[in-house]
């Protein structure tokens, strides 16, 4: 595709089994739809941060350095943020361009238009969810925005690909929700179809 650009804030070699399976290369998009009070990259928020407007060859060009890696250990690429699905129309690509043996992942709020989620349906092996709270006034006090559209797409989203393609993360997020809170979003997100959870707590400093 002639001209299409995405801005790249950061990115991270050789991490083993962390946030995708094998070697993966960590990219991150600048840009969020979301304003998480404990924002865990608040540089791909800032307008002033650093970042470089790659095309999806650039970037395939600049990580392919690690294929061998990524090819005998079934890894690949990880794309994180900011938020990587406002990008789709550059992950699909990507995928492309590399081709399907790399291992590409997303780790997102999936608080996009449906049509993101859908095309990066096509070209993303595993999603990691971080769907904050599912209370709609926990999530609206800690991201500032709806979860409704979160939620809708985790649901459709569900009858497009394998659950085991999905891994959702549940937070505790100091000051906002409690123990009680995750155990209730994970019972409703299994309900959903949600197979694989992923409960952990935030470190903040306050
Ligand atoms: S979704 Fe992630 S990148 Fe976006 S504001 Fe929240 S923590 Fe920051």
């Amino acid at each position: 595709m002639v001209g299409l650009t995405a801005p790249i804030a950061a990115k991270a070699r050789h991490r083993m089994l962390v946030d995708g399976q094998g070697v993966t290369t960590l990219v991150c998009f600048h840009g969020c739809p979301l304003r998480c009070h404990w924002c865990l990259n608040p540089f791909t928020l800032n307008p002033d941060a650093k970042r470089e407007m790659l095309t999806p060859r650039e970037l395939y060009e600049k990580v392919c350095i690690d294929e061998l890696y990524f090819l005998a250990t079934g890894g690949g690429v990880t794309f994180g943020g900011g938020e990587p699905l406002l990008y789709s129309d550059f992950l699909l690509e990507f995928r492309k361009i590399c081709g399907p043996d790399w291992h590409l992942c997303a780790e997102t709020s999936l608080n996009v238009p449906w049509e993101n989620v859908a095309k990066a349906a096509v070209c993303i092996d595993h999603f990691y969810i971080d769907c904050k709270d599912t209370d709609p006034d926990i999530y609206r006090r800690y991201t500032g925005q709806d979860n409704a559209q979160m939620l809708e797409n985790l649901r459709r989203l569900l009858e497009i690909v394998k659950p085991e393609r999905i891994t959702v993360r549940i937070p505790l997020i100091p000051e906002y929700n409690t123990e009680e809170d995750k155990i209730r979003s994970r019972n409703l997100l299994q309900a959903m179809g949600v197979v694989n959870f992923d409960l952990f707590t935030y470190k903040v400093k306050i």
